[in-house]
């Protein structure tokens, strides 16, 4: 699964990476169409500017020969005269550049222009020869195959008296280059601007989840109805995180008060229930007793007895979980020799298996084994293991009950051939009401309320021990209860 992270700094990415695409698509494509246009002005003021300076410098040297006032008749002469004396100059400029007098007859042909196919000198003549010239910037088509040629044509002097026109042409040539430069950088670019962008992604996505995380294992922590009193630390601000980190403590608390309601419930129930079964048990204990009870009421009596008995067993176990939870069951710890205690139990579970054969068997170590426990509550933890252990074992199985004096911790195992835990269920058997088979417990084969485990897994945790399950279906169950030495049990 992918997480949230690495989904965001991946759209973040995409997103980036279109909009780059699409930007440089678009400066790509405004400089594939601009360049020619632009390259055609650059040309068009180049030689408007070489046309000018030349018409400028005929028409200065004109004036400084005072041939200026010469006969129109002369024009054609004293222009020749004029190019004739500048033409060193005009060769140099390196330009495709023709010169025509007034009547439209080439008198300069620079040797850049010399080259130019036979359509362009017609071309030019042609615009030479018009009258009046028609000055300014345009192309001309010098061949079906040829590029055409950009060209200013400027007029000399229609006033002073020399007349004549100055055509400057020159190649329009575009520099398809740079636009594969531009593609090129964009290619080259692209990759790093990619991981540069998908790493910064990742980095500010993280960067804006880790609230999220905080929160995910701040919730973690809140296991059980014990820690429901816990609140997230909200993000400061009033962004859409600190909302929900506040809502989420809302709700939290509205738990905690469902929570504490339903525990004061139960104590409360347990407790009021408590007195009336008692009475009804007395009552049923001295009909049982009494002479004059008709012998056919007998078993209905004996039932009625057994199960006010079980009932009484509910009530009391669902107190003490009650009382457990709002952390009202104090232990009444003394230093104890636990061989006393686990050997009561072997004795219980004697009693109780010898009906159907099961064989009870106790592993003490010789010197006392002692710890400060609360002697009614670890009497309460075993009596709960050795009736299981009973309770689901065949007849003519065994029971071993083992206390282990180890080097850091007291154990007490006990183990039955009996009919086993599935695998599947064994996560489950101390979960409050939870029984393996249901069905069984409702016909009395083995009756129960599936509140022992989850009480027996309190009273070790309260002692600061643990107590844990192994299994195999037919093959029997252990139920081992480990309390470390030395150590105070939590309060
Ligand atoms: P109860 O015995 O009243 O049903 P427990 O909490 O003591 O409730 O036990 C829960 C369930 O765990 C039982 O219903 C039974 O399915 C299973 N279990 C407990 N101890 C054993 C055992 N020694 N062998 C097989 N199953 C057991």
């Amino acid at each position: 699964m992918q997480s949230i992270r690495f989904r965001l700094a991946a759209y973040y990415s995409l997103a980036l990476t279109a909009t780059m695409v699409a930007f440089g698509a678009a400066v790509y494509w405004e400089r594939a169409l601009t360049a020619p246009r632009e390259a055609e002005l650059v040309l068009d003021q180049h030689l408007a500017d070489r046309a000018t300076s030349v018409t400028e410098l005929l028409r200065q040297q004109a004036r400084t020969s005072r041939l200026t006032n010469a006969p129109a008749a002369n024009s054609r002469d004293s222009l020749r005269t004029l190019v004739d004396s500048a033409h060193t100059y005009f060769d140099e400029m390196g330009d495709e550049m023709f010169i025509a007098d007034a009547a439209g007859h080439v008198v300069y042909v620079s040797p850049a222009a010399q080259s130019l196919p036979a359509a362009a000198y017609s071309e030019v003549s042609g615009l030479l020869v018009r009258h009046p010239l028609p000055a300014g910037s345009g192309e001309l088509v010098t061949g079906p195959d040829e590029a055409p040629l950009r060209y200013h044509l400027a007029s000399v002097d229609s006033a002073g008296g020399i007349g004549g026109g100055v055509l400057v042409a020159g190649q329009l040539e575009i520099d398809s280059t740079a636009l594969q430069r531009i593609l090129l950088s964009m290619l080259m670019m692209a990759p790093l601007i990619l991981v540069a962008s998908a790493s910064l992604g990742y980095w500010l996505a993280g960067r804006s989840l880790r609230p999220v995380e905080v929160m995910i294992t701040e919730l973690g922590a809140i296991q059980d109805g014990t820690s429901l009193n816990r609140r997230l630390a909200v993000p400061p601000g009033d962004d859409e995180l600190s909302r929900l980190g506040q809502k989420l403590n809302d709700m939290l608390g509205r738990v905690e008060r469902s929570f504490i309601a339903l525990r004061r419930f139960t104590a409360d129930a347990s407790h009021e229930l408590k007195t009336p079964l008692m009475v009804l048990r007395a009552g049923v204990e001295r009909s049982l007793t009494h002479p004059q009870t008709p012998a056919e009421i007998v078993p209905a009596l004996d039932e009625t007895l057994r199960q006010i008995n079980q009932m009484s067993e509910l009530v009391n176990n669902l107190l003490t979980l009650a009382r457990a939870d709002e952390r009202r069951a104090s232990l009444a710890l003394v230093d104890t020799d636990l061989r006393t205690v686990v050997a009561e139990a072997a004795e219980t579970a004697e009693i109780l298996g010898e009906e159907r054969q099961i064989s009870v068997t106790a592993a003490l170590p010789g010197h006392p084994v002692q710890l400060p426990v609360d002697t009614g509550r670890m009497r309460q933890l075993l009596m709960n293991l050795v009736t299981n252990a009973v309770k689901y074992t065949l007849p003519g199985g065994s029971i071993t009950i083992r206390l282990v004096d180890g080097a850091d911790t007291v154990t007490i195992a006990v183990q039955d051939t009996g009919i086993g835990i599935a695998p599947g269920d064994l996560p489950n058997v101390f979960e409050r009401f939870w029984r393996a088979d249901i069905a069984r417990s409702r016909t009395g084969e083995h009756p129960g309320t599936g509140l022992g485990l989850a009480i027996s897994q309190w009273i070790a945790e309260a002692h600061g021990g643990t107590i844990t399950a192994q299994s195999r279906p037919g093959r029997g169950s252990t139920f081992t209860v480990t309390f470390p030495k030395g150590s105070r049990p939590p309060s």
